[in-house]
């Protein structure tokens, strides 16, 4: 008898062993598997290829470019603009945000990467947002002395033309090198969605920026590095402050209560320009906030989060290109 249960643990720990080696090797082979997935069939730019974060994007939308940033030089287009391309922090990449108009007619166009020796061609397909299908009503504002005719009067021929003037200036060198962030600690829609349309008597006017909740006297930071370019108080807009944060990128903030920077000033991303409140034509204290890409109207929201996506990785597709060459495949 006790030979026999001698003999039985024995074969319980050659079992455990195989099983042992068995999940070793299991896991040798997924590790493998997994690398070898990583290295060919993942993501990875090839160094003289374009990364594009959209091949179709909507209405508003924000795409992200990017491209080896090793090469000297490196142009593009996309339905006569100009794509500005600046350097990473760390100079390994080239990035562009290319936005994709409120406007635009929806469908295929071109987009052209100049890079040495080579024009790299994608097409983009624009997908409509819709907008049309979203008219809500202003509110009534004729206690603060705007009736429908000098609301829109305003807009057309008093707050606009400023506006447009400056958003038209273009700025060659980037005042940023990274992602850009919130204007506000707490970021949540309130009011007027991006590219809806607001009926005031019989005009309609596009929101081409979103309302965002921002009790009176709440801090607005600056969403990057940048220069203020245009600090006033506005007949519709209120007090109103534009940041050219170089390439061609604005940032706007509206309705404001109090500034705390001046015209012609630096700022860093994250400092506090002023305070949220309900100056011009606005029923309630919020924070209305646009951004102007390339003269693009984009939604703002968006276009920061693409701005926060990881950046491809152009040091493992340098890997990559070393190890296909030296296993001599193409
Ligand atoms: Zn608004």
């Amino acid at each position: 008898m006790p030979k026999k249960k001698k003999k039985s643990a024995l074969k319980r720990v050659k079992s455990f062993k195989k099983y042992l080696f068995f999940l070793l090797v299991l896991f040798a082979v997924a590790l493998f598997s997994a690398l070898l997935f990583f290295v060919f069939w993942s993501y990875v730019p090839d160094t003289e290829d374009i990364y594009v974060s959209s091949l179709n994007p909507k209405q508003g939308d924000t795409i992200l470019i990017e491209t080896d940033g090793q090469l000297p030089k490196v142009s593009g287009s996309f339905d006569d603009k100009t794509l500005a391309f600046f350097h990473s922090k760390d100079n390994s990449i080239w990035i562009a945000y290319l936005g994709i108009d409120a406007d635009i007619k929806p469908g295929k166009y071109k987009l052209y990467v100049s890079v040495p020796g080579k024009v790299i061609e994608k097409e983009i397909n624009v997908i409509s947002s819709n907008f049309q299908g979203t008219e809500i009503a202003a509110p009534s504002l004729e206690n603060k002395g705007y009736t429908e005719k000098v609301a829109i009067n305003n807009i057309i021929k008093k707050d606009n033309p400023p506006l447009s003037e400056i958003i038209k200036t273009f700025t060659p060198t980037a005042y940023f090198d990274g992602p850009f962030a919130y204007p506000l600690k707490e970021v949540k829609k309130s009011g007027f969605d991006f590219g809806g349309f607001i009926k005031l008597g019989s005009f309609l006017i596009q929101h081409l920026g979103i309302d965002l909740k921002a009790p009176e006297g709440t801090e607005i930071y600056a969403i990057n590095n940048g220069k203020v370019v245009f600090e006033k108080n506005l007949t519709n807009y209120g007090k109103t402050i534009v940041i050219d944060h170089g390439l061609g990128i604005f940032s706007l903030y509206l309705h404001m209560d109090k500034f705390d920077v001046e015209q012609g000033q630096d700022v860093k991303k994250g400092d506090v320009i002023g305070l949220s409140g309900s100056t011009g034509y606005a029923a309630g204290p919020h924070l209305h906030f646009s951004i102007r890409d390339n003269g693009s109207r984009i939604d703002p929201l968006v276009f920061i989060k693409s701005t926060q996506e990881m950046p491809s990785n152009y040091n493992l597709g340098r890997v990559k290109k070393l190890f296909l060459s030296w296993l001599n495949i193409k």
